[in-house]
């Protein structure tokens, strides 16, 4: 049997890291964890339990409180978020979710709570981690990094369609401002900011489809001669 391995693949928001991950999990049999979807949950616990998150002696103790599990749904065939016992895969993608998330991900005690649990998920390898600090904090020594970029008005487009569906009150202007208001917090931040590992291959998804973008990272996965 093949060395199973780590795959980390890092981004902007809203460049089809997801997308990637998924079908890369697929396709070797790995495991896909969505580590942006932790951040949208312990954003959501805070607002529902009204916790003031500049106030680190709160956070800590919120955190003390928050469970988070990933499960599989045989229904509709992905991994989904539990938290506290209930599932939230649906519930943290709406805009309010989004629009506080990159200020509670900033917080260093959070991701301190973040980061330990996804470094226990990737003990026995077989995964594929999507999110913005996996190649950089997460796993620094993944076999594999990928870091995706696309241009922001393919982005913008993408990312409508897909909440337009769910809430046609959504306008193309709000999903655009909280895009480029996410990627600026998430690479600004003093903690473990957005940015391209050293050794990460990077992938331009503004011209590919999903089958082009797949196929070159399945390439790069056994010219590296992982699998
Ligand atoms: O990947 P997704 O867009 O769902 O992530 C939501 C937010 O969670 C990001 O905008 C970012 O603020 C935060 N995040 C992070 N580090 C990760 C994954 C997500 O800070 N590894």
């Amino acid at each position: 049997m093949s060395k199973k391995i780590i795959i980390t693949i890092d981004g902007w928001s809203s460049c089809g890291k997801s997308t990637l991950a998924k079908q890369l999990a697929k396709e070797l049999g790995y495991v896909y964890i969505d580590s942006g979807a932790m951040y949208r949950a312990i954003t959501l616990y805070f607002l529902r339990n009204h916790i003031d998150w500049t106030d680190v002696a709160e956070v800590n103790s919120a955190l003390e409180n928050i469970h988070i599990d990933f499960e599989f749904n045989p229904k509709s065939q992905q991994s989904e978020i539990i938290l506290n016992g209930e599932n939230v895969e649906y519930v943290i993608r709406d805009l309010v979710i989004a629009e506080k998330v990159s200020d509670v991900a900033a917080i260093r005690e959070v991701r301190t709570f973040a980061v330990a649990q996804q470094q226990k998920m990737g003990t026995k390898k077989g995964v594929v981690m999507d999110g913005r600090d996996i190649g950089t904090t997460v796993f620094p020594d993944a076999e594999l990094k990928i870091f995706m970029t696309a241009d922001i008005a393919v982005r913008v487009e993408r990312r409508f369609k897909e909440m337009y569906e769910k809430n046609p009150n959504i306008t193309i202007e709000e999903v655009k401002s909280n895009l480029e208001m996410r990627d600026y917090i998430d690479s600004h931040r003093e903690v473990s900011p957005l940015r391209k590992a050293d050794d990460a291959v990077e992938i331009d998804n503004t011209h590919l489809t999903m089958e082009e973008q797949l196929a070159f990272a399945c390439e790069l996965v056994t010219k590296r001669h992982l699998v």
